[in-house]
């Protein structure tokens, strides 16, 4: 029977334990003293040799047997006989428990244990055991013997716990080099304070003693409790010991100022986990904490405001990966406010992905430190799958490596105002009335296509095209008509375009294509395509209207290097197909820009001339056939040019007329003739029925008020209207006769007449000569030089006459210069004549001397 003689450690733990199992108490029977030797003969060397004690545990019997050596160091004195209780009475009281815990878990086991137990070392001290042993079991299974040895562990187990202080220690003053240390030992309550620590709060190394009041007394009390409730859980006993604890409060320094303090620290703890000591470290970081509080204060204002500005906020600190988005993030994209989007790549995901690669590249330029802030428009898409544009601003902050370790910012909606910029933008390049691309666009277009051709891609070509007379439909069905005819063009024009190509409005009825990829042969073809689109038929207020329109082409390979040059050939082919009669199309050639080129040079001259006074007016006679006497004259312009000398009409009326400039320069030379020729029939009696014909262009007609400008002649210089003739040529009439005849007939009304001029030429018709308000024809010189040609072109000038002679009106023929000629149209009955034969065109003083002469033509000497 085991009598247990010794009592349990720990108390009811031990009983608990030994109860659990009967192994020990049924076991624990007085183990009688073998002596020593007897094991020491069986193992002697080992014995001798070793500094372990050799012990061997009888169970059945009871006896401990064990080796001198065992003795000494469990510390038993010499007996003849040794139990087992005898070991575990030198046993500290702590480690029996694990002890017997030890030998009662070896029933059915084999392999060998291991433990560590303390035993007393008489010196009320303890030494440290480390005990090695195995069971021999017996058939049952339980064990029958346990031996082993036991050796002296102190040594190591006093450096390990050197090691592990020293360890510690290390790591809390490698926290902090700087910090002021404590040592606070709780056994004795008192604080070893190492003169940093008091040197931080401004004290000298004598002011503070190692009371615990000197730290704690001077703590703010809203502080104080958390400080201590820190020290105090971390030295409350616990079986798993306590990581170090880091803690910021306020204290009062020497000063009584205020000031803010990290103090970390941790329990050292005896073998039984009783915490002895805490050491520790502690730093000044007043200066951080006032550091954060601005910029916490600077922060709640700027998130305040950036609510105020219904902006997002965004928070990601890079080291962690922690986010925070704002509940207007999430709002902005139509989520609900709680939604989770916590990490960047969950929110890139809403970011279209055109946009994605332009933003991470922002924000890799900024965290990079290539750019100063972030800044970056994008577009994301909203919970309801429409677009919101976003602008994001951030700003990274950086340690002190610079690198960046959190950046935030904000997000602003700008949908609105991107709205408004495209719809600005849309309308910066197109067309209001058709919704065409403008001129600008059409530049960028045709730029483009250049720099592709220049980098080997296909050659394009530009046509514009020029509704002809527009402008009537305009002033006479009105604006609203004419913005229909304009959009129904449009819409004409882009149903004939290819795909590929821009349909552009230029100005009011001006449209341009560019024709991209496409052969130079076959541009013809597609330009032809669009002009016939705009022949058909218009149907406008129950009004059926036939339009044509005019169409320059410009082609690539003409080689160009500026889209606005494209154009401008473009537009001078164009306006040579108007000129050259409408309803065609042209294809600019460089001859077309040689001469725009010397036109544009020669209009700014003609200006010139008009402001110097450098046009004068040559007068050529008109004689009456059979009397040969000067009944009229005709006034023909010359230009002196200051270089070029004499210029002639032909090399600048036209210009004149096409640029508008013939308006006052038509201006200059009625008042100038009408003038002259008050001064002749002043001076020369018997010329007061001298009559003047002055050349009048269609456009003047037109873009001058004429009525009003023939009335002032005829005041200010007081001849009669009959002697005045305005002289507009056949093919000019026929071109412009609608618009051209209420003036004309209200200048008739004053008594001026009309003489239509190079009569044959512009293939009037019958009725049409009828109606017209001209009371003279007069002949082209080419039908008058042709009658010494032969028989048929003469019979035309005949036929003229007649119907000169059937409508009642007079006739002249210019261009005489034979006498051959002059005989054959007397016979015909013609009534004047004029030419070289007569006289040449001369300045005024030299008609004047004509004049005074009063002889027939031609006269010997003049020709
Ligand atoms: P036009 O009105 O038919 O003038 C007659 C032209 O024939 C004149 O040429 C005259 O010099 C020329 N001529 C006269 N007799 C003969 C002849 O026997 N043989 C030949 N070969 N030619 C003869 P010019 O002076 O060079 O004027 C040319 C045209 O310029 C005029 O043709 C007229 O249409 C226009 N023009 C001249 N002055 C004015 C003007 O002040 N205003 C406008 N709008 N046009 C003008
Ligand atoms: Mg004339
Ligand atoms: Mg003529």
């Amino acid at each position: 029977k085991c009598s247990r003689n010794f009592a349990p450690p720990g108390g009811n733990d031990f009983q608990a334990l030994s109860s659990k199992s009967g192994l020990i108490s049924v076991r624990m029977i007085r183990v009688v003293m073998c002596g020593g030797e007897r094991l020491e003969e069986r193992v002697p060397l080992a014995a001798k040799a070793s500094f372990e004690g050799v012990w061997e545990w009888d169970l059945p019997v009871g006896t401990l047997t064990a080796s001198q050596r065992f003795l000494v160091l469990v510390g038993l004195p010499a007996s003849p006989l040794y139990q087992i209780d005898d070991w575990f009475s030198r046993v500290h009281p702590d480690d029996l428990p694990w002890l017997f815990a030890c030998f009662e878990g070896q029933e059915g086991k084999t392999e060998p244990f291991y433990i560590e137990h303390r035993v007393s070392d008489g010196n009320c001290g303890w030494r440290w055991l480390a005990c090695r042993g195995v069971a021999k079991l017996g058939e049952d299974g339980l064990p029958e013997r346990i031996a082993g040895i036991v050796s002296d562990s102190s040594d190591a187990k006093a450096a390990e716990q050197r090691f592990k202080q020293s360890e510690e220690r290390y790591a809390l003053a490698a926290a902090a080099a700087s910090d002021g240390l404590y040592d606070w030992d709780i056994l004795t309550g008192k604080i070893e304070y190492s003169p940093r620590w008091k040197s931080i709060l401004g004290f000298a190394a004598e002011d503070i003693t190692d009371s615990p009041s000197e730290w704690l007394g001077r703590v703010l009390s809203d502080d104080l409790i958390w400080l201590q409730a820190t020290l105090e859980e971390q030295v409350r006993p616990s079986g798993v010991p306590l990581p170090s604890f880091t803690i910021e409060y306020r204290i009062r320094d020497a000063g009584n100022a205020v000031r803010w303090m990290v103090c970390r620290g941790m329990a050292v703890r005896d073998d039984c986990g009783n915490a002895v000591r805490v050491i520790g470290s502690q730093s000044d970081i007043t200066d951080r904490k006032l550091a954060e509080q601005q910029l916490r204060q600077s922060e709640e204002r700027y998130a305040l405001a950036a609510r105020g500005a219904n902006d997002g906020l965004w928070d990601w600190r890079l080291d962690t990966g922690e986010t925070y988005f704002s509940p207007r993030c999430m709002s902005m994209l139509g989520q609900p406010e709680v939604a989770l989007i916590d990490s960047p790549r969950r929110w890139l995901r809403c970011v279209m992905a055109e946009d994605r690669p332009g933003l991470l590249q922002a924000l890799h330029s900024h965290l990079s430190g290539d750019t100063g802030h972030l800044a970056h428009e994008f577009r994301m898409r909203r919970a309801d799958y429409t677009i919101a544009w976003c602008l994001t601003r951030g700003m990274a902050v950086r340690d002190g490596n610079d690198r960046p370790v959190r950046i935030a910012g904000s997000v602003t909606d700008i949908t609105e105002r991107k709205k408004a910029e495209l719809r600005l933008q849309y309308n910066a390049f197109h067309d209001g009335l058709t919704g065409l691309p403008n001129r600008s666009l059409m530049l960028d277009r045709i730029g483009r296509a250049i720099a592709r051709l220049q980098s080997g891609g296909k050659h394009f070509a530009v046509i514009l095209l020029d509704l002809d007379r527009f402008k009537s439909v305009n002033d006479s069905l009105g604006t609203k008509t004419g913005d229909l005819v304009l959009t129904t063009t449009a819409v004409r024009l882009l149903r004939e375009r290819r795909p590929s190509d821009t349909l552009a409005r230029l100005s009011a009825d001006e449209f341009a294509i560019l024709f991209e990829d496409i052969e130079p042969g076959l541009v013809m073809a597609e330009a032809l395509r669009a002009t016939e689109a705009v022949k058909r038929p218009y149907i406008l207020e129950n009004h059926n209207i036939v339009f044509t329109a005019s169409a320059g082409v410009a082609l690539s390979v003409s080689g160009y290097d500026r889209a606005e040059d494209m154009l401008r050939d473009a537009s001078l082919a164009m306006v040579r197909a108007k000129t050259a009669g409408r309803a065609r199309i042209e294809l600019f050639d460089v001859r077309l820009r040689d001469h725009a080129l010397s036109r544009a040079r020669t209009e700014a001259e003609l200006r010139r001339a008009l402001e110097e006074n450098q046009f004068e007016l040559y007068y050529q006679p008109i004689v009456e056939l059979g009397g040969e006497r000067i009944a009229g004259v005709e006034a023909l312009i010359r230009w002196q040019h200051p270089e070029r000398g004499l210029v002639p009409p032909i090399d600048f009326i036209p210009l004149a007329e096409e640029t508008g400039l013939i308006v006052m320069i038509g201006r200059w030379a009625l008042e100038q003739a009408a003038a002259q020729l008050v001064a002749w029939q002043a001076t020369y009696p018997g010329y007061d029925k001298l009559f003047t014909c002055v050349n009048v262009a269609t456009r003047q007609l037109r873009d001058d008020n004429m009525l009003t400008r023939v009335k002032e002649v005829l005041t200010a210089t007081g001849i009669s209207p009959a002697s005045l003739k305005l002289e507009i040529t056949e093919s000019e009439l026929m071109t412009e006769q609608n618009e051209a005849e209420p003036t004309m007939q209200a200048i008739q009304a004053l008594g001026v007449r009309f003489s239509i001029d190079d009569f044959g030429t512009g293939y009037s018709s019958l009725s049409y000569l009828h109606r017209m308000p001209a009371d003279t024809l007069k002949i082209d010189k080419s039908f008058v030089q042709a009658i010494s040609e032969g028989r048929e072109k003469a019979a035309i000038v005949e036929l003229i006459v007649r119907l000169a002679g059937l409508l009642r009106m007079d006739v002249v023929a210019e261009g005489i210069e034979t006498e051959q000629e002059r005989q054959f149209l007397r016979s015909l009955g013609c009534k004047y004549g004029q030419g070289y034969y007569y006289a040449r065109p001369m300045p005024a003083d030299r008609l004047g001397i004509l004049l005074e002469r009063k002889k027939p033509l031609p006269v010997a000497e003049e020709t």
